[in-house]
């Protein structure tokens, strides 16, 4: 039997519902369960890939392309489960469905409404492919109350009646704020927003709270009586010194058993912690420090490189050392002088991105990683300014552009140009420039091959890759042969011959310089770290040591 923990969140939204939605999942998966996450969000975009990084953080990619919300990145680096467009819906994915049903007459000549038809479509989306599942966490974004999450709630209400009895029970993660004048915990903001639950219909079997200090047991006991929660179901959520601490610290504090207790099951084996209790001890026990800038453009907001600041933690993991990011915002070597900023980086990272805004300073801090035997990834956007470096100061195309910065400029030697078509499945998948631009772009797995003798393929210990990718521009592989003759290798191609896809500069001219055009990223875990940012990492550490 499938079972169901739908997660809702109160009192404030970034309360971390991702987080500890994804470490339940891990507990659960310490007893050996197979587990599954979802995430229903209420907003109105079909997916999060066009909005602003400064609103949503990161669109976070699945291998089958799903632009989705970056708690999909929670879910995937705590079970390791590969998340797919399946797991992630919004409201706009919603009604853009039953839009498009009502207007091919499926309905009937019914009048189509919010109940039955919008939430009746929520619950067929929340039920299907969970077959092989043993529990399906399921988190509704936002917060309750929310005008636009109303028919979600609405829906895994509806769920607590539809499936059988003791299948789903609900989880609601709460916040306690400390009062500093009267030097109390309160919990008011957390009885509020379960009589908010409760006047839609739903009670919750578990509190999860969070909290910046122990709750002590009087206010825990408030909130179970007027929560109408258990005493031993009001859980208390501390801060943690890293995510990675949070499913040792739940486990500390009894959630899994509760959620046992919930179902009214006995576990089905006792909790193996092992990978958790190890990735807590490497993290506070490191056994030296990195400093590596990350020069990009939405460095005040760090969500918007989530994953990318986790594969490097994990990195960090790998080699025993904490990794310290220095954000760079890189408009700022428009004006000045990079060594002010970049010389004592043990390495240097350029980021995904899109738009003009902050190019050349990026394409500075390449040629600075460069010249400076400074170890050097580039990433996506990062992968084509060191293009543009090596084109420009070695290969002499002064005027080597992007066509994503000037697309109307036919003079300029376009290195990097709008993809217009690609292979997909061995199918072409073509765009043109005036299209939509939701969904547009060469999204999720591609595989491609690595040159045997490449610095990348020594790394990976493989030559036949399969990536993540979210990108509209591509370098010109008509440049190979010029830029190659200034040192920079073509070391891995797309599998048609078209698409280079990482590039480097041997060991011989530079200790640690490569591009790529996807996301590794999104594939790192911390129990897996991905073997570039692991190498990375390690071309950072010696660089810091020769220092
Ligand atoms: N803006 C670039 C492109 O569309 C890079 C995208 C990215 O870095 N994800 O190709």
């Amino acid at each position: 039997m499938v079972r169901y923990i739908f997660i809702t969140g109160g009192v404030v939204s970034s309360l971390g519902k991702g987080l500890a939605a994804a470490a339940l999942g891990a507990l659960l998966q310490a007893r050996q369960y197979k587990v599954r996450l979802r995430k229903l969000d209420p907003y109105l975009n079909v997916d999060p890939g066009t909005i602003s990084p400064y609103q949503h953080g990161e669109c976070f990619v699945t291998d089958d392309g799903a632009e989705s919300d970056l708690d999909l990145g929670h879910y995937e680096r705590f079970t390791g489960r590969p998340a797919n467009q399946w797991d992630n819906i919004t409201a706009g994915r919603v009604y853009r469905d039953i839009l498009a049903k009502e207007r091919r007459g499926d309905y009937l000549g019914a009048t189509v409404q919010v109940i039955p038809h919008v939430t009746n479509h929520i619950k067929q989306f929340i039920l299907e492919g969970n077959q092989e599942y043993d529990f399906v966490l399921v988190e509704i974004g936002g917060t309750v109350g929310d005008i636009e999450g109303l028919p979600f709630f609405e829906s895994i209400r509806q769920l607590g009646n539809d499936l059988p009895k003791n299948s789903c029970i609900y989880l609601h993660l709460s916040y306690m704020p400390y009062i500093a004048v009267s030097g109390e915990l309160k919990t008011k903001p957390t009885q509020h927003s379960v009589k908010e639950l409760l006047s839609i219909g739903i009670q919750p079997d578990i509190l999860l709270v969070r909290s910046d200090r122990e709750i002590p047991l009087e206010e825990r006991r408030k909130l179970s009586l007027f929560c109408n929660v258990r005493f031993e179901a009001v859980i208390q959520a501390l801060d943690t010194h890293s995510v990675y601490d949070v499913p040792m610290a739940y486990h500390k504090e009894g959630l899994d058993n509760q959620v046992f207790d919930a179902f009214m099951i006995d576990p089905q084996s006792n909790p193996d912690m092992e990978i958790w209790e190890d990735i807590s001890y490497r993290l506070h026990h490191p056994e030296g420090a990195v400093t590596i800038a990350v020069v990009g453009k939405y460095t005040l907001l760090k969500d918007a490189y989530k994953s990318l600041i986790e594969a490097l933690v994990h990195g960090g993991l790998a080699n025993h050392v904490k990794v310290n990011i220095e954000w760079v915002e890189s408009d700022v070597f428009e004006l000045e002088d990079p060594s002010i900023y970049l010389s004592k980086m043990d390495g240097i990272l350029v980021p995904g991105g899109f738009g003009e805004r902050g190019s050349e300073g990026k394409i500075r801090a390449a040629t600075f990683a460069r010249e400076h035997n400074i170890p050097y990834f580039g990433i996506c956007l990062g992968m084509q300014m060191a293009v543009l470096d090596a084109a420009r100061n070695l290969a002499g195309i002064t005027d080597a552009m992007s066509s994503e910065f000037d697309p109307h400029s036919k003079s300029r030697h376009h290195v990097v140009g709008l993809l217009t078509e690609w292979l997909k499945d061995n199918k072409i998948e073509k765009r043109n420039e005036d299209g939509e631009i939701g969904g547009s772009m060469r999204l999720g797995c591609y595989p491609h091959s690595l040159n045997p003798r490449s610095h990348i393929a020594k790394i990976y210990g493989n030559c036949n890759i399969s990536e993540r990718h979210r990108h509209r521009y591509e370098v010109n592989i008509d440049y190979k042969k010029k830029l190659e003759s200034v040192g920079l290798v073509f070391s891995g191609i797309s599998p048609d011959g078209l698409l280079p896809e990482t590039i480097e500069y041997s060991q011989k001219m530079h200790p640690w310089f490569i591009g790529v055009q996807y996301h590794p990223e999104l594939k790192s875990r911390p129990f897996a770290p991905h073997p570039l940012f692991k190498s990375f990492i390690s071309a950072a550490r010696e660089a810091s040591l020769m220092r």
